[in-house]
Parts: C-alpha cells; structure tokens; sequence
C-alpha cells in the first residue's frame, strides 16, 4: 500500500540532512510566498556554509555503502520512489502550482515529467555496461569500468520545482553516486516534498541532502560545496551568469560540471509550413509555464510572404488564453514568479515599443488579477537590436521578426551567444534536412513544439552549457571510467 498524502502533510520547512528533519544551524528562516498574492506560505531554513558543511559530511559518510549496493537494490529504491511521487502527483502538483503559480493541470504534468526521469533512471540504473578492450599484448587484459564520480551538488531554478531536481538526483542516486542540494529561494518547498518521498522510498541516510536558503545566504552556502574536495560534480540549471560564477569558483578543485543555462530559443515558420500546425507549435511550446522556460521560443522568424497571415492566426490564439491563479481550472497561465520577472518582461516591451514595434495584443500588466500577472502579448515588427532579441525575456511575450530567406534566418537564428533549443516548421524535406544540420543549438524541434523527454538527450551548446539530462547519455555526467590493466596472465 502506497502513502497518499494531502498537500499540507508535504509541506516541510526544514533541512533534510543524514535522514533527518533539521532547522539551519544559525536558526534563520525565509519566508516562501505564493506568487498569486504575496501570502507566506511557510519559514523555510536559511542555510549557511554549516549546514551545507553538514550536508556533505553526511554524504561523505553514506557514500561508501551506497556506492557499493547492488545496481537492483539502488534501482529498487528508485521505482518506490517514482510510485511514491506517482500516487502523490495530485498534492505535489497542487504545491507546485502554490509556490510557483503554474496552472494545476501543468503543475500535475511537470510531476509526471519528473517521475518519469526517475522511472528511467531506475531502468538504467542496471545498465551500466563497461567495456573489456580487445588485447593489445600477451599477458595482460585490460578494461574500461564505469565508477560513481562521488558526491554531486544539485543547484536549481524555480521554473520547474519538481522535475529539474528530479532529473539530476535520479541519475546521480542511480550509479551510486551521494547528492548534496539546494533548490532555488522562490520554490524549495516541492524539493523538500520529493526528498521527504524517497526518504520514505527507502534512500538510506546521508545518501540525499537538501537545503534551504535564501538568495543572499544561497551564495555562502553553495561556495562551501565549490571549495570542497569531496564534492567531485556540481550539476546546475540557470542563469548563463551563475553557470560560469560556478564553473569558476569551482575550478579550484577541478570538479565535473553539467550546466543547463540560458537560452534565446528562435523559432522559425517559413513559407512552405503548414501555418495552423507552426500556430499550434508555438502555442505550446511558448505559453508553457507562462512562457518561463529555458527552451521557450524566445524569437519567432516569420518568412515576409506568410508573416501577416501567421500574425493574425496567432494573435486570435494569443487573445483567447485564460490568464488566472493556479487554482482557476481554466486557467491557461498563472501570475509570473515575482515583481523580479514581471518588471523584466515590461521592460523588454517597452523598449521594443520604443524602437518601432507594434503590439498586436497584450502589452501590460493585468494588475486587477493580482501583483504578478502580465498578458500574454504578441508584438509585430521585432529588430535585432531590440532587448528582446538579445536577452531571454522569460514571459508570455511573442515578438515576430520578418525575413525573406534561409541563408538570413539561419544567420539571425545562430547570432546569439546561447545554443539550447531552437524549432522550425517547414514540409519541404531537403530543407528540413539543411536547417536542422545548420542549427547551432543542442537540441532542434522540427514541425514540433514539444520536445521534452526522459529518453531524449536535454542540453545545449555554446553559452547555454554543457552535459546532457536524461536518455542513455545521461548516466554518463556522474560516472567516471577506470582503466584497469592485469599483467602476468601468461
Ligand atoms: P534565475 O535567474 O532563474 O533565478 P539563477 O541562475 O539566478 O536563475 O538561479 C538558479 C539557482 O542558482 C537558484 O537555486 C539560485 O539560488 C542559485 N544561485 C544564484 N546565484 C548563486 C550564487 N552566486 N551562488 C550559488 N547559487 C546561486
């Protein structure tokens, strides 16, 4: 029988370090609120460099043993932890849409995405293959194993509570390796929630860590994990700035890194695609989590001859989303995560406005709904130069740019320092085949707008970072390969 839980059982405000529930050694607290209305929702620890000391000691001590438990004793506890996550999707969905703002129906799919990867990776936990290296030499076999690096540190956003903390410890748990963490300051309650469900799934102590803090003790806090030497991988999800912050100040103990940083996601529509499905595309890969996600398309590319038509179609679909709280069921986008974003989004519209752009729909806060919500807007006539195009606007912003031929928006669509994601819509095969291949982005959805998925390879290229989530390569971020080389055998 699987423990089913209502929302308020999950809610836990305090550290989880070595298997028990422990308030930040300073006693410090931050408070949590809900971004529809600004109410706290709990006083979560505020941890400092002694408690993410703590955190590691435990780690420390419980790696030896879990290193060395079977692969199907570790993917065991795995698959109890993805049933545990399955029965409970109802309430950690609900407490993700409470803390982030996501419509329920979405805070219930980003559960099922996450447990996903943990199903996945209970699967490969058993498929770990070495190699044994064809014979160079009399005497002497040699092999190439796959070890657990060690402890891993798992920092990340607060777009997607659940599943970006998922992804990262399920891998990292799966080859035996520890986890130390720490979720982001807007949404550590849904993290919170997960460990306290694999703690029930039966992770051992000290084998997964969490800890709270906020934005200013964060800093601290995580640099306690860079210096340490016995964290051996820090994995993170992003801003490109943070993501090279670590990758410095961890360079002097030369640690693994996977960073999922930024993107500038462009999206492509030329004048041979089907104009209703690329409409459908971008409708649903862009108004996702109110278009807060690092694959969001970020510019959309219309060819001249079809850009009027596919400005109309869209903006029709655009004027139609529900915006409302969480707990609205219609509600097709929630508020934005805080006055932080809402100010960012209002800031990159205006200037566009300023320098020559029309906007065919939205265009401003929706104040009368609450501090955090912005219309979903569709804005004609984008330039290069405009903020827009330059920075990730994070919002449910579309701004169309024109152009007139492949070479010109292969050129615009790679001119930018990120490399996440990037879509097209065309039915012409040989040039399918062209932009896909010239495309400088990790990955490409082609006549698709949804692309994620526990056994695709996630990841990008350029400034969006390195290493890759989920599939068959996935394990690969936490392993390490020992050579062994056995003389005299003859
Ligand atoms: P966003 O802009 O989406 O908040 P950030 O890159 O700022 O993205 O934050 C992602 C995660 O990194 C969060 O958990 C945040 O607390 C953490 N973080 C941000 N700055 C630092 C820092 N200087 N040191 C350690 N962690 C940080």
């Amino acid at each position: 029988m699987i423990q089913r839980y209502e929302l308020n059982d999950l809610i836990r405000a305090d550290n989880f370090i070595d298997g028990k529930w422990v308030p930040a050694a300073s006693g410090k607290r931050f408070a949590v609120t809900d971004p529809a209305t600004g109410e706290v929702i709990a006083q979560v620890a505020d941890s400092g460099p002694a408690d993410a000391r703590a955190a590691t000691d435990a780690a420390a001590r419980a790696l030896p043993a879990w290193r060395d438990a079977l692969p199907k004793e570790r993917a065991a506890v795995l698959h109890r932890w993805h049933a545990l996550i399955v029965e409970n999707a109802d309430a950690l969905g609900r407490l993700i849409s409470l803390e982030q703002g996501k419509p329920f129906a979405e805070g219930r799919g980003e559960v099922m995405y996450g447990a996903s990867y943990v199903a996945w990776f209970a699967e490969e936990a058993t498929r770990v293959y070495g190699d044994l290296i064809p014979q160079q030499q009399r005497g002497k076999r040699m092999s190439a194993v796959k070890e657990p690096i060690g402890i891993v540190a798992a920092i990340t956003p607060w777009n997607f509570p659940l599943a970006m903390i998922a992804r990262k410890i399920a891998p990292a748990l799966a080859v035996g390796c520890t986890v130390v963490g720490k979720p982001a300051e807007d949404t550590p309650l849904t993290a919170l929630a997960l460990v306290m469900l694999a703690h029930e799934a039966g992770v051992p102590a000290g084998v997964l860590n969490l800890i709270g803090a906020s934005r200013e003790n964060a800093v601290d806090a995580v640099k306690d994990w860079l210096e340490d030497g016995r964290v051996r991988k820090i994995t993170f999800t992003g801003s490109t700035p943070v993501g090279k912050y670590l990758a410095r100040e961890s360079a002097g103990t030369l640690k693994k890194l996977s960073l999922e940083l930024g993107g500038n996601a462009p999206f492509i529509v030329f004048d041979d695609a089907d104009l209703d499905a690329a409409v459908a595309g971008l409708m649903a890969s862009k108004f996702r989590n109110g278009g807060q996600t690092c694959v969001c398309p970020n510019r959309v590319y219309v060819q001249a001859s079809v850009y009027e038509k596919f400005a109309d179609l869209l903006t029709q679909r655009v004027a139609a989303l529900k915006v409302a709280p969480a707990t609205d069921p219609d509600a097709q986008i929630g508020p934005m995560i805080n006055a932080r974003a809402v100010e960012k989004i209002g800031r990159h519209v205006s200037d566009a406005v300023q320098r020559g752009a029309r906007v065919l729909t939205g265009g401003k806060p929706l104040a009368e709904l609450g501090p955090n919500y912005y219309a979903p807007t569709v804005i004609a006539d984008a330039t290069p130069e405009m903020q827009l195009s330059c920075e990730e606007t994070f919002g449910p912003v579309v701004p169309l740019f024109r152009f007139n031929d492949e070479a010109e928006v292969i050129r615009a669509a790679n001119d930018t320092p990120f490399g996440l994601a990037s879509y097209f819509y065309s039915q012409n095969v040989r040039r399918i085949d062209r932009v896909a291949r010239r495309l400088e982005t990790g990955l490409v959805g082609i006549n698709e707008g949804a692309i994620s998925s526990e056994a695709a390879p996630f990841g990008g290229v350029k400034e969006s970072g390195y290493g890759r989530e989920g599939s068959k390569y996935g394990l690969d971020d936490y392993l390490s390969i020992k050579y062994l080389c056995q003389g005299g055998l003859e």
